[in-house]
């Protein structure tokens, strides 16, 4: 995964230090992050997996089958993806045996012979539409000593940890690393499995497993229970997770735009008291997401909030947290606002629920793309704080995060090779959507663009030309030039200014070509400035101007007077 590398090389008493940055990617991040030929034929349909973890060997060992649609014909290569140590043992296809390779570390070649076209469906509709013949199937069997996440959730693996009474408590992180850490899959964003997933977990007694979507079975015998639970909509694979532990479970329904959806908070025996007060936050989290993003994208799946061992994730329909039942990020306003905006609300229920409009409903294909995730949900704060708190509320949030933006590197990283961007993508990619909502000037056509977005795009994967596109569409305002600025450069436009005589004379420098974003004048009604990256001039007559120029505070830029 490091892409920036330092050989240290001796020779005698001589040292010779190359530092190569940034172009080194291997035929493995190629073979994992781009729909190669080995990927491209095959879609998948439905995962369904059976896991029996081994809490004290720290192992796993257990079986996907793959439903899957094809076009082609004959003897194909399919690419499954399982990262070392775990290993695949056996597979079978069409009551066969399945000649397996290996391109190390990662890749698996199955060699599957007689392949027959499936008949294939673009688009199924509420999972229907789809009987046994329509998709073929392989099952593959696996085992081994997943990687162990150190850091969860900023690191990825299985997660074997106690909880505070020193019983079992297992689940798993892996955005970035990807689910083949644990489980063999095509691992790539670009396919999600139209008709869901199914996890089944075999634990001890003792213990209660707890998984995406609704419980379809649950059954003991000599000491094990099992317990599978499905979802039934399309689904990203790092969000397929299993939670083991000392659980307990409420539920409640919550009125919404789609009818009544049920919730279920599943968490640690000895935390349900403050978890009970805590997720009281939840059915305010829905209506506010519902209201500037519609109707919760998975009511068939319902949606559940687990306590997990680390800070949380937005594993769908069963979104992870761990932010010890207390507001803010781990009781930090990350905003930093003088009235404490970002402690007002549990970061880890509205930013890890915000996910559920966008990563899981709609799915960037690549990684390189991963700020219509975190940009959007990023977003979804500073909107969540406006519905409580009133429109100056939510723009001091955005606007104190700007602190935390570093501009190291673009937002959007490299294609194709499963590498994201700058993590800036959180904090300016939220500051971008603030600053195009000014732009756009129109409150409701921006809300009307959010909740567009999740239904034109509705259990999609896009790319973020999709999405800029749309936006600029719907806007009727040509973004492309504020898109290409904010997350294709690390520059921060600057607005440029100076006064003649009666003449005030700006333009737009540290800016991509063309660059032509318009801005408001502070405390002015209506009064824009038309700026390109020609100086332009206007007559200094209104008050607004007389004692120098300044911005509204809403746009993400920099202001500054030259000579
Ligand atoms: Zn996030």
């Amino acid at each position: 995964m490091k892409k920036i590398f330092k050989a240290i090389l001796i020779f005698n008493c001589s040292l010779l230090i190359i530092n190569s940055v940034d172009a080194q990617f291997t035929h493995q991040d190629t073979l994992r992050g781009s729909n190669g030929p080995e990927r491209d034929w095959w879609d998948v349909v439905k995962y369904n997996i059976t896991v029996n973890p081994d809490y004290i060997k720290k192992e796993i060992r257990g079986e996907v089958i793959i439903d899957f649609k094809t076009k082609a014909t004959g003897k194909k290569i399919m690419q499954i993806d399982l990262q070392e140590p775990m290993v695949i043992d056996k597979v079978m296809f069409d009551g066969m045996d399945v000649e397996i390779k290996k391109d190390p570390p990662n890749v698996w070649q199955l060699t599957l012979l007689d392949i027959e076209p499936t008949m294939y469906i673009d688009k199924i509709e509420g999972g229907k539409g789809l009987t046994k013949k329509q998709y073929q199937t392989i099952q593959i069997l696996f085992h081994g000593k997943p990687i162990e996440a150190k850091r969860p959730p900023w690191d990825g693996g299985w997660i074997f940890t106690k909880d505070v009474k020193g019983r079992p408590w297992m689940s798993v992180a892996c955005q970035g690393l990807g689910a083949s850490v644990w489980f063999p899959c095509k691992d790539y964003q670009g396919d999600e499995p139209d008709l869901g997933a199914s996890l089944t977990m075999n634990i001890p007694d003792s213990l209660v497993a707890v998984a995406n979507g609704r419980l379809k079975e649950k059954k003991s015998n000599n000491g094990t229970t099992t317990w599978t639970w499905e979802v039934k909509n399309p689904i990203n694979n790092y969000n397929i997770i299993p939670y083991i532990g000392k659980y307990v479970n409420w539920k409640e329904t919550y009125e919404g735009e789609k009818g009544k959806l049920d919730c279920s908070y599943w968490v640690l025996d000895y935390n349900l008291e403050k978890a009970k007060e805590q997720f009281k936050q939840v059915p305010l989290m829905l209506k506010a997401f519902e209201y500037w993003f519609g109707p919760y994208p998975f009511y068939e799946d319902g949606y559940k909030l687990i306590e997990a061992p680390h800070l949380g994730m937005e594993h769908q329909s069963a979104v992870a947290y761990g932010n010890g039942f207390k507001n803010g990020y781990r009781g930090r306003d990350l905003s930093g606002s003088a009235a404490g905006w970002g402690l007002k609300w549990d970061f880890i229920i509205v930013h890890e629920s915000g996910h559920e409009w966008f990563a899981n409903n709609i799915t960037t294909i690549d990684i390189a793309d991963m700020w219509v995730h975190e940009g959007f949900t990023n977003y979804s704060e500073t909107l969540f704080t406006e519905y409580y708190y009133g429109k100056v509320a939510g723009s001091d949030y955005c606007i104190g995060t700007r602190k935390l933006i570093t501009n190291d590197k673009p937002i959007i990283g490299p294609y194709g090779v499963n590498k994201e961007g700058s993590s800036d993508m959180y904090y300016k990619g939220g500051n971008m959507l603030h600053t195009i909502r000014q732009v756009i000037n129109d409150d409701e056509k921006f809300r009307a663009i959010l909740r567009g977005l999740n239904y034109k795009f509705y259990h999609s994967v896009v790319t973020t030309k999709q999405i800029e596109s749309y936006m600029t569409e719907k806007s009727g305002k040509d973004l492309s030039k504020i898109f290409d600025q904010y997350l294709r450069t690390i520059m921060i436009p600057v607005l440029e200014y100076k006064f003649t005589g009666d003449n005030m004379y700006y333009r737009w420098s540290n800016c991509v070509k063309g660059f032509n974003m318009p801005v408001k004048l502070d405390g002015s009604k209506d009064d824009w400035l038309k700026a390109t990256t020609e100086w332009k001039t206007v007559a200094v007559t209104t008050d607004i101007l007389k004692d120098g120029l300044k911005i509204d505070r809403n746009f993400y830029i920099t202001v500054k007077k030259v000579d």
